[in-house]
């Protein structure tokens, strides 16, 4: 799960991350009222979307920029009509944009320096990782991939927590010493708590910036957080903003699916996240895209199959749906039965290929065959791949 940068700074409050001042607001008089408030000589205006580069995104009625530095509160309303209400497409969002509903109005902060600070989980040492680095502002890949010794990676001991002469070592080779040092690793820890107590996969700050007047800020946040631990994180859950989710996984994780949304028009419906893997694999190899990964889970409900199919059938993309099981606890009728009450329920118009494998497996293939439900039957993955690869593009 993802929140916006307005709510990110809520959590730096609540951990005591230096931020510059400001707020949300969702119309150009709000922005106004905002930007009036703060009584600061220089406001910067920013889109509330949930992805990066927004600095550089172009809005689909061609105003350019999703991040703007203005004087007065005036100047901010004006902008704030220019943006709200209309679609931002960045480096990061794809082609489609993303609508801007909410902007951040906070007090432009005069830059000395741009730095990149960012915590999450590395794979290697199987624990919180400190990436940083001197190259701040810009997207952090290409430093990464151009000058890899620009970027700094330190471990943290998750038992441990990040140590005094960790934050003073990462401050250092980022150039802050001195009252900026003592700033930096109470930055970084008070971040390190946020990450850790919020039950975060990723934090990432960029720009943390220096100010001519020597303060430390986090101008810019990114937070992503651990989907499985959002059930002991309720204020968290709070700050979920399902406009900025794809529809279809909205409505998966009502019902405790595992769905993703891919751009492929081929649907599949499997139990077991590696079968889910290897099927949209095959079709891939068969000629064909799938639309989507979807694992019922081993314990799926028929309630879950009916939503599961639905999901699927509300997708325009979607020109075929592939169904494998192999029922190992999956009861193979369960499913069965599933397919069929949405099939009633909502019609279907498009091929349907099912491979029903193990746990009563006849009585599923009898609830189908009952129902006179159009399905085209398959034995092995590869047929099943084939089939309806065919049967989508002699559609
Ligand atoms: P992103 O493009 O979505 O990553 O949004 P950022 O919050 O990083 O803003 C983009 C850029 O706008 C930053 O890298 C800064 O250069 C600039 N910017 C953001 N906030 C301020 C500010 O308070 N003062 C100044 N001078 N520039 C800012
Ligand atoms: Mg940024």
């Amino acid at each position: 799960m993802n929140i916006h940068e307005y709510q990110a700074r809520e959590l730096f409050q609540k951990f005591g991350v230096a931020t510059s001042k400001g707020h949300a607001a969702s119309s150009p008089e709000e922005v106004h009222k905002v930007a009036a408030s703060l009584g600061v000589s220089q406001i910067v205006v920013k889109a509330q979307i949930h992805a990066g580069g927004r600095g550089k995104g172009v809005f689909k009625n061609g105003f350019k920029g999703g991040v703007h530095v203005c004087k007065t509160p005036d100047e901010a309303r004006d902008l704030a009509a220019k943006m709200l209400g209309q679609t931002l497409v960045t480096p990061q969002t794809g082609e489609e944009g993303r609508v801007v509903n909410k902007l951040l109005v906070a007090e432009a902060v005069d830059i000395s320096r741009e730095l990149y600070f960012a915590i999450l989980f590395d794979r290697e040492t199987s624990g919180p990782m400190v990436i940083a680095s001197t190259e701040g502002g810009v997207d952090i890949e290409s430093v990464a991939h151009d000058t890899p010794e620009k970027i700094l990676r330190i471990a943290i001991d998750p038992l441990l927590g990040i140590q005094g002469y960790q934050t003073r070592k990462i401050a250092a080779a980022l150039g802050l010493r001195g009252p900026l040092m003592t700033q930096a690793s109470k930055l970084f820890t008070s971040l390190y708590r946020a990450f850790i107590e919020s039950d975060c996969s990723q934090v990432e700050v960029n720009p943390l910036v220096v100010t001519p007047d020597g303060r430390l800020l986090a101008l810019d946040a990114k937070f992503n957080f651990d989907d499985n631990a959002l059930y002991r994180q309720p204020a968290i859950v709070a700050m979920r903003d399902k406009a900025e989710e794809d529809p279809r996984e909205v409505a998966a994780s009502e019902y405790s699916l595992n769905y993703i949304g891919l751009d492929g028009n081929i649907a599949c419906l499997v139990n077991g996240a590696g079968l889910a893997m290897a099927t949209m694999d095959i079709i891939q190899h068969a000629g064909g895209k799938p639309a989507n990964f979807l694992d019922v889970g081993g314990g799926a409900t028929k309630e879950q199959v009916v939503a599961a199919f639905k999901i699927i059938l509300s997708d325009k993309a979607v020109r075929g749906i592939l169904v494998n099981i192999f029922g190992g606890i999956m009861d193979c009728d369960v499913i069965a039965k599933g397919i069929v009450e949405a099939v009633k329920e909502v019609g279907l118009h498009l091929p349907l290929v099912v491979r029903l494998e193990g746990n009563n497996v006849e009585a599923g293939k009898k609830t189908l065959a009952g129902s006179g439900v159009s399905i085209i039957g398959a034995t092995s993955l590869a047929e099943a791949a084939d089939k309806i690869v065919a049967a989508v593009h002699t559609k």
